[in-house]
């Protein structure tokens, strides 16, 4: 019995690598000292797996930015605007494709399958010139052999690799990004001839789009690449790891007949059906890579559990073939509990971040092979039934009301069209009525007051006055601008999310439970453990304190229940929607003390909404189902007159445009400012939507300042689709990240474009 690990975070416990990611780009420290770093972060994660037992050592899962543009770089695919000339590429062109520089943007960045991490995606056309311009595959593979530690390189598949792909700017949409496998396995054959001459006896290609719904052409693509390979691969194990869901059954049976392959490995904590499917039948001779150690949380393995389900597998694949495996790569969980200074020890021990994930795999190994480290297993047991019995844990009067949700339905008693007239005579706004999304600018000042107040270093009441302070400038501030429904800037919010999971029972938070997002930069997900309710209310003071400094509407402004728990590490001990019901009911408990305090208008962010979409079409229905209807949970017991807005990060809805809808929401604000068409298409296909729209007429995530025009322009185009009495006018996200010297022209250009078009109307 061996054990394997997927892949392992590059950060480091403590973001070393981030840290000397941003001193190299800021000019502070030169190229040998981010080299230096990132070479001793790696030596010490080989070390820490061979020090843990581990026989299956991943190599080349170390990045120093993305594991996508890593095998863009290997294959030499740099697009032409970044002026690259040959040869093995280096920083310059790696962190220009990455993050642009002077003169040109960075490439396209997106969602990895549907975690939190970001990729650059590949851009590819028929005159990409392929060519072997990146060693690092060997390079790191011979590092750790230095070491004294023999590896697993890992690669991203070829087939993986295109269908991550897009086809680059001025190629034709249509463009097969498959047609391009023979250019690319020329070189992937010259990686593997250079492994196999430095020593590397396995070798691993991630191919996580096998558990996508892929067609035929799509598998077929898969036989072809291997087949292709397969002499190359000839005197290697070589291991396809899939990962993130259930493999398909057609997929399965593509996989499990590859040519060239002696290894599958399959996420068994996503994948439940893949089980039955390696039941069904297995290859005799090939291993079996068991992931069974979830490396997307950060809950402690039920160890009991994973032996039966190993000893199952054991039975059909038998011991010898039958690797103990992490679900995915440990990059989706966080680093190390050893630094968790101020969890107490009752949460810890239901705990384990990756170095603990670690221990887990090779004492499940080594369990299987008959020689169990039985305080080991006791701990972990008891650990999991203190977890089951604690008080901390459970709430059942929670439980109760959650449960009640079930199978019945929420729904305003009005529709939306009646609610938006009675809201219409209360609020009195003009047509094309405008708003900002939340957040005002985070200036220094007050990010030190927040940190400040958090240490004690200055006492409430400075702390209220210094936030009132800023509340009452950003409501004279939009005042000013004429903007027609006020925020109040969220000057006390550190984080969205955050800000809620503190104010609610049932979440924990960690000091160092880092998760890469993208590039050098991670997010601290809280933790979810127990069943969720409000103690007391968390917004009421800070939204009544606006508003009485405004005869104008002030929005109430609160984060959905999808959103907090698709940002967060969600309990597993009960099912999502369960724990998501739990956050509705305490965010509804928000909603009407907000509106009994006199709010009319409460804005329920859902900004995660679309990211906890499951991978699988077969899926997607029941999430969708239930996540709209706690949203809907969180705002059936008001009254027709408060205005009830959501607002969501993307505009890519076209595909869940019905699950919008549903919501019932009065207004919605979405980012748009990228793509006004792919939005504009859905209302111009014919769907209905009688509710107040806002598509983001600027793009807040970059410091130019839009004209009067262009702006007007925009909401010109978008009326020509869309009902002027619907329209509403704002920017396409919150503004926390930009200047005042940005945001004031740009609300004062929009707030003039609204008056100038409402004079046209
Ligand atoms: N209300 C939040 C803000 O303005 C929304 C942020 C978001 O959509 N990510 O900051
Ligand atoms: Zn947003």
């Amino acid at each position: 019995m061996a054990s394997h690990i997927v892949g392992y975070p590059r950060m480091g416990p403590k973001r070393e690598l981030k840290f000397a990611l941003e001193s190299f780009w800021d000019g502070k420290s030169s190229a040998e000292d981010l080299k230096k770093v990132a070479a001793d972060l790696r030596s010490s994660i080989w070390k820490q797996m061979a020090d843990a037992g581990i026989k299956y050592i991943p190599s080349n899962t170390f990045s120093y930015y993305d594991q996508v543009l890593d095998a863009t770089a290997t294959l030499g695919a740099v697009p032409p605007r970044y002026g690259w000339t040959g040869g093995e590429i280096g920083f310059d062109t790696y962190f220009s494709m990455a993050r642009g520089n002077a003169s040109v943007p960075a490439m396209e960045m997106t969602k990895w399958f549907d975690t939190n991490y970001h990729f650059i995606v590949p851009e590819l056309g028929p005159e990409v010139k392929f060519s072997y311009a990146s060693h690092k595959a060997v390079e790191e593979y011979k590092e750790a052999k230095a070491l004294g530690v023999e590896t697993v390189p890992v690669l991203i598949g070829p087939v993986s690799y295109l269908l991550l792909s897009k086809p680059a700017k001025g190629v034709d949409k249509n463009f097969v990004l498959l047609s391009l496998l023979n250019k690319i396995l020329p070189i992937y054959k010259e990686v593997v001839s250079d492994l196999k001459a430095a020593g590397a006896s396995w070798i691993q290609f991630d191919e996580p789009t096998l558990v996508m719904d892929l067609g035929s052409d799509k598998l077929k693509a898969f036989s072809d690449a291997y087949s292709e390979l397969e002499s190359t691969l000839s005197g290697l194990n070589v291991l396809v790891e899939t990962y993130f869901a259930d493999i398909p059954d057609e997929a399965y049976k593509t996989l499990t007949a590859l040519k060239g392959v002696t290894a599958y490995g399959f996420d068994l904590v996503r994948g439940t059906k893949t089980f039955d499917l390696i039941k069904g039948g297995f290859p005799k001779g090939k291993f079996l890579f068991a992931g069974v150690v979830d490396g997307r949380n950060i809950w402690a393995n039920d160890l009991a559990t994973s032996v039966n389900i190993l000893e199952e597998l054991a039975g059909i694949v038998g011991k010898d073939n039958l690797v103990v495996s992490t679900s995915c790569s440990l990059l989706h969980t966080a680093v190390d509990l050893v630094n968790e200074t101020k969890l107490d020890n009752e949460i810890k021990s239901w705990l384990a971040f990756a170095a603990q994930k670690l221990v887990e795999v090779n004492a499940l190994a080594k369990a299987l092979a008959g020689n169990k480290d039985t305080a080991f297993f006791a701990a972990n047991a008891a650990a999991h039934a203190s977890r089951k019995s604690s008080p901390r844990v459970t709430n059942e009067a929670v439980q109760k009301a959650a449960a009640a949700l079930k199978g019945s339905d929420h729904r305003r008693a009005t529709n939306v069209s009646t609610r938006l007239d009675a809201q219409q005579k209360k609020l009195n706004l003009p047509i094309l009525p405008t708003t900002t999304i939340g957040s005002f600018p985070q200036t220094v000042e007050l990010r030190r007051v927040r940190r400040e107040y958090k240490a004690n270093k200055i006492s409430e009441d400075e702390y209220v006055k210094a936030i009132k302070e800023e509340i009452n400038k950003v409501v004279k501030l939009q005042e000013e601008l004429d903007i027609d429904v006020l925020v109040h800037g969220e000057p006390e919010r550190n984080d969205m999310v955050e800000y809620f999971g503190e104010q609610l029972s049932g979440f924990a938070f960690t000091v160092n439970g880092w998760v890469q997002s993208y590039g050098s930069r991670c997010v601290k997900p809280p933790i979810i453990y127990g069943d969720v309710s409000r103690p007391k209310p968390m917004t009421v003071f800070w939204s009544t304190t606006a508003q009485s400094m405004t005869s104008r509407p002030m929005k109430g402004m609160l984060t959905g229940p999808v959103t907090i728990l698709n940002w967060s590490f969600v309990r597993v001990d009960q099912p999502r929607f369960e724990t998501c019901y739990q956050i509705a009911l305490a965010i509804k408990d928000e909603v009407e003390d907000l509106e009994k305090a006199g709010i009319n208008v409460i804005q329920i962010d859902e900004a995660a909404l679309r990211e906890g979409l499951p991978l699988r079409k077969s899926e997607q229905a029941f999430y969708l189902d239930w996540a709209v209807h706690s949203f809907r949970i969180t705002n059936v017991g008001v009254q027709d007159t408060t205005q009830i807005h959501t607002h969501m990060c993307y505009s890519n809805f076209n595909d869940i445009i019905q699950s919008i809808i549903d919501m019932d929401a009065d207004v919605i604000t979405i980012e748009n400012s990228r793509s006004d068409e792919k939005l504009l298409s859905v209302f111009r296909e014919g769907v209905k939507y009688g509710a107040g729209i806002g598509p983001g007429v600027y793009d807040i995530h970059s410091p130019r300042i839009p004209s009067t025009e262009e702006i007007a322009d925009r909401i010109n185009k978008m009326l020509a689709v869309l009902e002027k009495n619907v329209l509403w006018v704002n920017p396409d996200c919150g503004l926390k990240t930009r200047k005042y010297t940005e945001v004031n022209p740009a609300l004062k250009n929009m707030v003039a474009a609204a008056k100038l078009l409402r004079k046209e109307l």
